[in-house]
């Protein structure tokens, strides 16, 4: 059981992580089968409402939903009644009505899915808001570390680039923490929060130091739709600083792995040669994302009172 609403890692236990891992886990294996799908969700209706644009996260959570024999809708802003400026509070409660299992929101602004979650009668899965959190993007990234690293417990995870405007650097700095991770955080100044010590992490500005003895080095896109004012001269000095190339990665151990959330600026946060090949572990991110969307939907809207067991 992890709660009714699945809202930020901030909000979950150690214990709550460890449970969805290992529920991905089992769900990989339904993954890798021929006929890819199990009948433990039939029956449940799975809303996805995506209010800013997605590629991964949506196909992903879609895909995760029919995984397991649950009826997914897509909604779409474009086609709504959004359009004639219905409120989004509005057209959630009016989804809310046709009783759906789950809902699953994006939203580019940090507080939608926790306003929804108050008023819905259906559970809600924050699918990422605004700079605020992106808890089935960290709990990916932690089930492809754990898979690769063996653990987490004792690694050193440094994360590159725009944390101040990052939902996914948010979510992962609680996640890789409470999992016993040392998590760094460098990039230029405008880029590292003032406060970002305060959630228990050492900021650099210097990518060699950060690099030093890191397991898992992993690179943001930098989030020009959320930037305001300029936060760095240009793309080409960002890149000649804080772009990563195979040279830079000499800094981190020699087994370090390379993550990246997508979609990837490629020769701006990640070299191309990076981008495409080990040690990045970028597909395997993706590929990890459905497993564990069918666990967080399984957790969710699987359970039904007495019952216990994984399919
Ligand atoms: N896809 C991730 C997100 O929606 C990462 C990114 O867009 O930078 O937050």
């Amino acid at each position: 059981m992890i709660g009714r609403d699945l809202l930020g890692i901030e909000d979950l236990e150690r214990s709550d992580i460890e449970r969805i891992l290992e529920t991905a886990e089992r769900m990989q294996e339904i993954g890798e089968r021929q006929v890819k799908k199990v009948p433990t969700l039939r029956g449940r209706t799975i809303v996805n409402l995506f209010f800013e644009p997605s590629t991964r996260t949506r196909a992903s959570f879609e895909i995760a939903g029919k995984r397991l024999s649950a009826d997914v809708v897509n909604f779409s802003p474009g086609a709504s009644s959004l359009s004639k400026a219905e409120s989004i509070l509005d057209t959630a409660l009016t989804l809310d009505a046709m009783d759906p299992d789950v809902v699953i929101v994006r939203h580019k602004v940090a507080g939608v899915p926790k306003r929804l979650a108050d008023s819905l009668r259906a559970p809600v899965v924050n699918a990422g808001d605004g700079a605020h959190e992106h808890p089935t993007q960290a709990l990916l990234d932690m089930l492809t570390v754990k898979q690769e690293k063996g653990r987490i417990d004792g690694l050193t995870v440094t994360i590159i680039g725009d944390i101040a405007h990052s939902r996914v650097a948010r979510s992962n700095i609680y996640g890789f923490s409470k999992m016993g991770a040392e998590v760094r955080v460098v990039g230029p100044p405008p880029m590292l929060p003032a406060d970002v010590e305060s959630l228990g992490v050492k900021a650099y500005i210097s990518l060699r130091e950060a690099l030093e003895g890191a397991d898992v080095v992993m690179a943001l896109r930098i989030q020009l739709e959320r930037v305001q004012g300029a936060l760095f001269p240009s793309i080409r000095e960002y890149a000649a600083t804080f772009g990563l190339d195979r040279a830079k990665l000499r800094y981190a151990k020699d087994d370090a792995i390379v993550m990246h959330p997508g979609p990837v600026n490629r020769g701006v946060e990640l070299s191309h040669d990076l981008a495409d090949h080990r040690p990045s572990v970028i597909l395997d991110q993706v590929r990890n994302g459905v497993a564990l969307r069918m666990a967080v939907l399984y957790l969710i809207a699987g359970l039904a009172p007495g019952e216990e067991s994984a399919p």
